[in-house]
């Protein structure tokens, strides 16, 4: 049952709503948290948590339960077919998670889910926010059969954002920048290692291969006119084609599979007055890189922390400067993802020198650990950013 007002009401209970009732609620704030869907996903979808993400998850204690449920992934390798352009290691990485946690989005979010039932917190379902009506007084959310009042809102509603749409703040980004793209967790034979993940740079585009849990691989490949249930015969055509040459992977089950499309698009504010926005409802882009889920939890972070920073006395021009350090990271993020999808469809003619670069970041100890830390994300934290040539980009710290 929704409540008549509450302090902070968050629209959305992906992995970015639920971090930031998380933060929220852990600072003593009163927070809802509505979804519109009767039941939680439980599809695999994003399947990478970098370790400035853990840091961040650690600091909600959802970080151990997570790593617990997880595969460590100990390197990030850029082949073409056999052969190895890159390989670049986390072992070394300035933190306690030198890895990446390979783990499906439904467990992701059943952890974050948990912690909140400890804070307090469970997830009002299905409430579908349909109106917001400004007035001096704050915010009056409308649902199907109810209204909430409420001085702030958190929009983590997803690349659709009803809380976006209704307040006017366009989505926008470069034109032409549509791709499709195909998923899929299987089981396959494969002589490739397991305590790393692979891009493979293929004329047809990139196609990542990443280990998960109980032995099953996730596929990500960008694809003309995919399949809406992509099969084991359309799979098996990608890793013939683009995945090892000499021992190719057969494919031996097929556990989930799926297509999406996108444009890359970042909101062009992340404030407007009492709405927040956070996770893809201010960003979206390709999943190169398997930073878009991590973008929003670290995102919802930070807006937690400094909202509840607003809420116990701080200014609220805090939440004008959340939105001021968010926004350039999304269209960094977005354009080191891009960098990853074109490194991949070079013409032929370019395919030396572009071997020729990646060989040199292979052989270049700080440029390896430059790419290292910007994939694990945590080049966005204040004491590894000034090895970043724009400097550091502030998070929300206590
Ligand atoms: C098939 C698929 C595969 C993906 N694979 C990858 C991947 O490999 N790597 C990667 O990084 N990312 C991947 N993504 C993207 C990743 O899932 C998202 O980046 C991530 O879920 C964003 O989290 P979020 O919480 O911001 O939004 P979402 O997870 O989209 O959550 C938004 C929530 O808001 C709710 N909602 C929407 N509108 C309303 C409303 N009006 N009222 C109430 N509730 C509402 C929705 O029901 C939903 O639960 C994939 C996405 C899909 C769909």
């Amino acid at each position: 049952m929704l409540p008549e007002r509450t302090d902070v009401l968050i629209v959305g209970a992906g992995p970015t709503g639920l971090t930031a009732a998380l933060t929220l609620a852990r600072r003593g704030v009163e927070v809802t948290l509505v979804d519109q869907r009767e039941e939680p996903a439980v599809t695999s979808r994003a399947a990478v948590v970098h370790a400035y993400t853990l840091e961040m998850l650690d600091r909600l204690g959802a970080g151990a339960p997570l790593v617990a449920r997880g595969l460590r992934s100990v390197r990030f390798t850029v082949r073409d077919r056999d052969r190895v352009l890159v390989t670049v290691p986390f072992d070394r990485l300035p933190t306690r998670h030198r890895y990446a946690l390979m783990v499906s989005q439904s467990v992701t979010e059943e952890v974050l889910t948990e912690r909140l039932a400890e804070a307090g917190v469970r997830v009002l379902r299905p409430c579908r926010l349909t109106g917001l009506h400004h007035d001096g007084d704050g915010v009056v959310a409308r649902f199907d059969a109810a209204t909430v009042r409420t001085p702030w809102v958190i929009g983590a509603d997803g690349i659709h954002s009803t809380v976006r749409q209704l307040s006017g703040i366009p989505f926008t980004g470069p034109a032409g920048s549509e791709e499709s793209f195909v998923l899929a967790d299987v089981h396959v034979d494969s002589t490739l290692p397991r305590d790393g993940a692979s891009i493979f740079l293929a004329r047809g585009g990139p196609m990542i291969w990443a280990p998960l849990p109980d032995g099953r691989v996730r596929l990500v490949a960008t694809v003309t006119d995919p399949p809406a249930e992509p099969d084991a015969a359309y799979l098996q055509g990608l890793l013939d084609e683009r995945g090892p040459g000499r021992a190719p992977d057969r494919v031996r089950e097929v556990l989930w599979s799926s297509r999406f499309r996108l444009h890359r698009r970042v909101a062009e504010a992340f404030r407007a007055g009492p709405v927040l926005l956070a996770g893809d409802a201010g960003h979206v882009h390709s999943p190169a890189g398997g930073q878009g889920m991590n973008l929003g939890i670290c995102d919802a972070v930070d807006l937690g922390e400094t909202l509840a920073d607003v809420l116990a006395g701080a200014s609220e021009n805090r939440l004008d400067e959340y939105a001021a350090r968010r926004r350039p990271l999304a269209h960094e993020v977005a354009g080191f993802a891009d960098r990853l999808t074109r490194l991949a469809t070079v013409p032929p003619a370019a395919r030396p020198a572009r071997d020729t670069l990646l060989r040199l970041v292979s052989v270049l100890p700080p440029l390896r650990r430059r790419v290292a830390l910007r994939l694990s994300g945590l080049n966005q934290r204040p004491s590894v950013g000034r090895d970043r040539p724009g400097g550091p980009v502030r998070t929300a710290g206590r």
